[in-house]
Protein backbone atom coordinates (compact mmCIF):
# COMPACT_ATOMS: atom_id res chain seq x y z
CA UNK A 1 0.00 0.00 0.00
CA UNK A 2 1.55 3.40 -0.81
CA UNK A 3 -1.34 5.63 -0.21
CA UNK A 4 -1.44 7.49 2.50
CA UNK A 5 -4.42 8.88 5.05
CA UNK A 6 -3.43 12.33 7.06
CA UNK A 7 -6.04 13.02 9.34
CA UNK A 8 -5.85 17.06 9.32
CA UNK A 9 -6.66 19.67 11.58
CA UNK A 10 -8.83 22.59 9.66
CA UNK A 11 -8.59 24.84 13.34
CA UNK A 12 -12.02 26.96 13.82
CA UNK A 13 -12.49 28.38 10.24
CA UNK A 14 -9.82 31.10 9.90
CA UNK A 15 -7.70 29.65 6.86
CA UNK A 16 -4.56 31.75 8.36
CA UNK A 17 -4.80 29.60 11.95
CA UNK A 18 -4.04 26.32 9.16
CA UNK A 19 -0.68 24.85 10.03
CA UNK A 20 1.52 25.33 7.03
CA UNK A 21 1.90 21.43 7.05
CA UNK A 22 -2.17 21.28 6.59
CA UNK A 23 -1.68 23.96 3.78
CA UNK A 24 0.50 21.64 1.87
CA UNK A 25 -1.55 18.78 2.32
CA UNK A 26 -4.24 19.89 0.96
CA UNK A 27 -2.86 21.36 -1.88
CA UNK A 28 -1.58 17.75 -2.57
CA UNK A 29 -4.79 15.87 -1.92
CA UNK A 30 -6.02 13.36 -3.94
CA UNK A 31 -9.35 13.42 -1.96
CA UNK A 32 -10.85 14.63 0.87
CA UNK A 33 -13.18 14.12 3.02
CA UNK A 34 -14.80 16.33 5.01
CA UNK A 35 -16.91 17.76 7.81
CA UNK A 36 -19.46 20.37 8.56
CA UNK A 37 -17.33 22.70 10.58
CA UNK A 38 -14.86 23.25 8.28
CA UNK A 39 -14.74 26.72 6.45
CA UNK A 40 -15.31 27.25 2.86
CA UNK A 41 -12.49 29.58 3.08
CA UNK A 42 -10.08 26.46 4.27
CA UNK A 43 -11.47 23.94 1.80
CA UNK A 44 -10.70 26.59 -1.24
CA UNK A 45 -6.96 25.83 -0.73
CA UNK A 46 -7.62 22.10 -1.46
CA UNK A 47 -6.01 21.40 -5.25
CA UNK A 48 -8.47 22.14 -7.32
CA UNK A 49 -8.03 17.99 -9.09
CA UNK A 50 -9.01 16.69 -5.95
CA UNK A 51 -12.62 14.62 -5.01
CA UNK A 52 -14.03 16.54 -2.41
CA UNK A 53 -16.27 14.22 0.17
CA UNK A 54 -18.81 15.70 2.19
CA UNK A 55 -19.34 13.74 5.16
CA UNK A 56 -20.96 16.42 7.72
CA UNK A 57 -24.83 16.16 8.99
CA UNK A 58 -27.18 17.64 6.44
CA UNK A 59 -30.76 18.53 8.36
CA UNK A 60 -29.07 16.50 11.84
CA UNK A 61 -28.57 13.52 9.70
CA UNK A 62 -24.88 11.82 8.79
CA UNK A 63 -24.13 11.70 5.27
CA UNK A 64 -22.32 8.78 5.54
CA UNK A 65 -21.78 6.20 8.78
CA UNK A 66 -18.41 6.20 10.68
CA UNK A 67 -17.60 2.73 9.31
CA UNK A 68 -18.59 3.69 6.31
CA UNK A 69 -16.26 6.87 6.71
CA UNK A 70 -13.20 4.04 8.06
CA UNK A 71 -13.72 1.87 4.60
CA UNK A 72 -13.72 4.66 2.71
CA UNK A 73 -10.36 6.47 4.20
CA UNK A 74 -8.78 2.95 3.60
CA UNK A 75 -10.20 2.05 0.27
CA UNK A 76 -8.46 4.86 -1.24
CA UNK A 77 -4.95 4.30 0.68
CA UNK A 78 -5.05 1.03 -1.28
CA UNK A 79 -5.72 2.97 -4.73
CA UNK A 80 -2.06 4.86 -4.17
CA UNK A 81 -3.93 7.91 -2.93
CA UNK A 82 -3.15 11.15 -0.71
CA UNK A 83 -6.54 11.07 1.55
CA UNK A 84 -7.42 13.66 3.67
CA UNK A 85 -9.57 13.42 6.12
CA UNK A 86 -10.45 17.22 7.25
CA UNK A 87 -11.81 17.94 10.61
CA UNK A 88 -12.91 21.23 12.06
CA UNK A 89 -10.45 22.44 14.80
CA UNK A 90 -7.97 20.02 15.93
CA UNK A 91 -8.79 15.99 14.76
CA UNK A 92 -7.80 14.44 17.75
CA UNK A 93 -10.59 16.51 20.60
CA UNK A 94 -14.38 15.09 19.57
CA UNK A 95 -13.71 14.13 16.17
CA UNK A 96 -14.04 10.28 16.55
CA UNK A 97 -10.63 10.03 15.21
CA UNK A 98 -10.27 7.45 17.72
CA UNK A 99 -12.28 5.24 15.45
CA UNK A 100 -10.44 6.02 12.34
CA UNK A 101 -6.90 5.56 14.32
CA UNK A 102 -8.55 1.84 14.94
CA UNK A 103 -9.32 1.37 11.50
CA UNK A 104 -6.01 2.46 9.72
CA UNK A 105 -4.29 0.44 11.87
CA UNK A 106 -5.94 -2.72 11.54
CA UNK A 107 -5.76 -2.12 7.69
CA UNK A 108 -2.28 -1.05 8.26
CA UNK A 109 -2.58 1.57 6.40
CA UNK A 110 -0.48 4.32 6.42
CA UNK A 111 -1.39 7.53 7.89
CA UNK A 112 -0.66 10.50 9.74
CA UNK A 113 -1.65 13.29 12.16
CA UNK A 114 -1.49 17.01 11.93
CA UNK A 115 -2.80 18.59 14.38
CA UNK A 116 -4.95 21.76 14.22
CA UNK A 117 -6.22 24.75 16.39
CA UNK A 118 -8.76 23.42 18.32
CA UNK A 119 -12.09 25.69 19.23
CA UNK A 120 -10.85 26.32 22.76
CA UNK A 121 -8.04 28.04 21.90
CA UNK A 122 -9.77 29.82 18.88
CA UNK A 123 -12.72 30.71 21.14
CA UNK A 124 -9.73 31.90 24.20
CA UNK A 125 -7.84 34.02 21.42
CA UNK A 126 -11.02 35.67 19.67
CA UNK A 127 -12.22 36.77 23.64
CA UNK A 128 -8.73 37.69 24.30
CA UNK A 129 -8.55 35.46 27.54
CA UNK A 130 -5.89 33.33 28.60
CA UNK A 131 -7.12 29.64 29.38
CA UNK A 132 -4.98 29.56 32.55
CA UNK A 133 -3.61 32.31 34.69
CA UNK A 134 -1.46 31.66 37.71
CA UNK A 135 -3.93 33.60 39.91
CA UNK A 136 -7.04 32.02 38.99
CA UNK A 137 -6.71 29.11 36.84
CA UNK A 138 -4.32 25.86 37.26
CA UNK A 139 -6.25 23.71 34.84
CA UNK A 140 -8.18 23.34 31.78
CA UNK A 141 -10.87 20.92 31.32
CA UNK A 142 -12.04 20.11 27.71
CA UNK A 143 -15.25 18.69 27.58
CA UNK A 144 -19.02 18.31 26.19
CA UNK A 145 -22.22 17.14 27.89
CA UNK A 146 -24.04 15.98 24.53
CA UNK A 147 -25.11 12.92 25.04
CA UNK A 148 -23.71 10.06 22.86
CA UNK A 149 -20.43 11.78 23.00
CA UNK A 150 -18.70 11.69 26.89
CA UNK A 151 -22.67 11.35 28.63
CA UNK A 152 -21.65 11.57 32.70
CA UNK A 153 -17.85 11.40 31.79
CA UNK A 154 -17.37 14.70 33.48
CA UNK A 155 -14.95 13.92 36.76
CA UNK A 156 -16.76 16.82 38.73
CA UNK A 157 -14.41 16.19 41.14
CA UNK A 158 -11.15 17.51 39.06
CA UNK A 159 -13.47 20.35 38.82
CA UNK A 160 -12.16 22.77 41.07
CA UNK A 161 -12.62 26.74 41.05
CA UNK A 162 -9.28 26.88 39.46
CA UNK A 163 -10.59 24.82 36.67
CA UNK A 164 -11.36 26.47 33.07
CA UNK A 165 -14.18 24.67 31.67
CA UNK A 166 -14.38 24.63 27.71
CA UNK A 167 -17.72 22.91 26.98
CA UNK A 168 -17.63 21.77 23.22
CA UNK A 169 -21.26 21.16 21.72
CA UNK A 170 -23.24 23.48 24.09
CA UNK A 171 -26.75 21.91 22.36
CA UNK A 172 -28.81 24.89 22.32
CA UNK A 173 -30.09 25.44 25.85
CA UNK A 174 -27.40 26.99 27.41
CA UNK A 175 -29.57 26.81 30.99
CA UNK A 176 -28.96 23.04 30.57
CA UNK A 177 -25.83 23.32 30.38
CA UNK A 178 -26.19 26.15 33.41
CA UNK A 179 -28.34 23.62 35.19
CA UNK A 180 -25.30 20.99 35.40
CA UNK A 181 -22.76 23.02 36.22
CA UNK A 182 -24.67 24.55 39.35
CA UNK A 183 -25.31 20.98 40.35
CA UNK A 184 -21.86 19.88 40.22
CA UNK A 185 -21.04 22.55 42.80
CA UNK A 186 -19.81 25.25 40.77
CA UNK A 187 -20.80 28.90 42.19
CA UNK A 188 -23.90 30.55 40.11
CA UNK A 189 -21.50 33.96 40.02
CA UNK A 190 -18.84 31.98 37.75
CA UNK A 191 -18.10 33.99 34.71
CA UNK A 192 -18.60 32.22 31.88
CA UNK A 193 -17.95 33.52 27.88
CA UNK A 194 -20.22 31.77 24.79
CA UNK A 195 -17.96 32.67 21.63
CA UNK A 196 -20.03 31.81 18.27
CA UNK A 197 -18.04 31.20 14.72
CA UNK A 198 -14.80 31.78 16.99
CA UNK A 199 -12.06 33.41 14.81
CA UNK A 200 -14.01 33.60 11.52
CA UNK A 201 -15.76 36.77 10.40
CA UNK A 202 -18.96 36.63 12.08
CA UNK A 203 -16.96 35.79 15.58
CA UNK A 204 -19.13 37.12 18.34
CA UNK A 205 -18.19 36.82 21.96
CA UNK A 206 -20.99 37.06 24.79
CA UNK A 207 -19.75 37.89 28.65
CA UNK A 208 -21.78 36.46 31.42
CA UNK A 209 -22.11 34.28 34.13
CA UNK A 210 -23.18 30.71 34.87
CA UNK A 211 -26.50 32.33 36.79
CA UNK A 212 -27.75 34.49 33.29
CA UNK A 213 -26.37 31.98 30.99
CA UNK A 214 -30.15 30.15 30.97
CA UNK A 215 -31.65 33.85 29.71
CA UNK A 216 -28.68 34.44 26.59
CA UNK A 217 -29.75 34.01 23.39
CA UNK A 218 -28.86 31.19 21.11
CA UNK A 219 -25.72 32.53 19.15
CA UNK A 220 -25.30 31.24 15.94
CA UNK A 221 -23.33 27.85 15.87
CA UNK A 222 -21.09 26.55 16.02
CA UNK A 223 -20.41 28.03 19.57
CA UNK A 224 -18.13 27.28 22.62
CA UNK A 225 -18.79 28.03 26.40
CA UNK A 226 -15.32 28.68 28.13
CA UNK A 227 -15.97 28.95 32.48
CA UNK A 228 -14.19 29.88 35.04
CA UNK A 229 -12.37 32.50 37.09
CA UNK A 230 -10.47 33.69 33.49
CA UNK A 231 -13.52 33.80 31.95
CA UNK A 232 -13.79 37.37 32.52
CA UNK A 233 -12.91 40.96 30.66
CA UNK A 234 -11.38 41.49 34.37
CA UNK A 235 -9.34 38.77 35.78
CA UNK A 236 -8.07 41.21 38.62
CA UNK A 237 -11.21 41.96 39.89
CA UNK A 238 -12.07 38.60 39.82
CA UNK A 239 -8.65 37.46 41.76
CA UNK A 240 -9.57 40.39 43.70
CA UNK A 241 -13.46 39.20 44.61
CA UNK A 242 -11.87 35.40 45.58
CA UNK A 243 -9.65 37.58 48.06
CA UNK A 244 -12.78 38.48 49.75
CA UNK A 245 -13.75 41.82 48.04
CA UNK A 246 -17.87 42.56 47.79
CA UNK A 247 -19.40 40.40 44.60
CA UNK A 248 -21.89 42.42 42.45
CA UNK A 249 -23.56 39.48 40.33
CA UNK A 250 -25.78 39.17 37.58
CA UNK A 251 -24.07 41.67 35.03
CA UNK A 252 -23.69 40.69 31.55
CA UNK A 253 -22.97 42.83 28.29
CA UNK A 254 -22.55 41.43 24.44
CA UNK A 255 -19.64 42.69 22.59
CA UNK A 256 -19.78 41.86 18.94
CA UNK A 257 -16.09 41.52 18.08
CA UNK A 258 -15.83 42.86 14.25
CA UNK A 259 -18.16 46.08 14.66
CA UNK A 260 -16.30 46.73 18.19
CA UNK A 261 -19.67 47.92 19.58
CA UNK A 262 -21.42 46.94 23.06
CA UNK A 263 -24.86 45.81 22.22
N1 LIG B 1 -12.45 18.81 16.68
C1 LIG B 1 -13.12 20.07 16.95
C2 LIG B 1 -14.35 19.90 17.81
C3 LIG B 1 -15.47 19.13 17.16
S1 LIG B 1 -16.92 19.09 18.16
C4 LIG B 1 -12.12 21.03 17.62
O1 LIG B 1 -11.03 20.62 18.00
O2 LIG B 1 -12.45 22.20 17.72
C5 LIG B 1 -17.82 20.42 17.50
C6 LIG B 1 -17.92 21.56 18.48
O3 LIG B 1 -16.72 22.32 18.49
C7 LIG B 1 -19.00 22.57 18.15
O4 LIG B 1 -20.27 22.13 18.60
C8 LIG B 1 -18.52 23.76 18.93
O5 LIG B 1 -18.82 23.61 20.31
C9 LIG B 1 -17.02 23.67 18.77
N2 LIG B 1 -16.53 24.52 17.66
C10 LIG B 1 -15.94 24.12 16.53
N3 LIG B 1 -15.57 25.18 15.77
C11 LIG B 1 -15.95 26.28 16.46
C12 LIG B 1 -15.85 27.68 16.22
N4 LIG B 1 -15.28 28.18 15.12
N5 LIG B 1 -16.33 28.51 17.17
C13 LIG B 1 -16.90 28.05 18.30
N6 LIG B 1 -17.03 26.74 18.57
C14 LIG B 1 -16.56 25.86 17.67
Amino acid sequence: MTGKVYLVGAGPGDPELLTLKAARILADADVVFYDALVSKEVLALVSRDAQLIDVGKRAGKKLLTQEEINSLLVNYATKNRIVVRLKGGDPLLFGRAGEEIEALRSARAEFEIVPGITAAVGAAAGAKISLTNRRVASQVLFTTFSRGETGNWVNWAAVTPETTIAIYMPGTHYGEVADRLVENGLSPETPCVVVSQATRAEQQVRWTSIAALGNEAQLPAPSILLVGRVATQSVAEWGARINGELLKSGETNCVRLDSGKKN
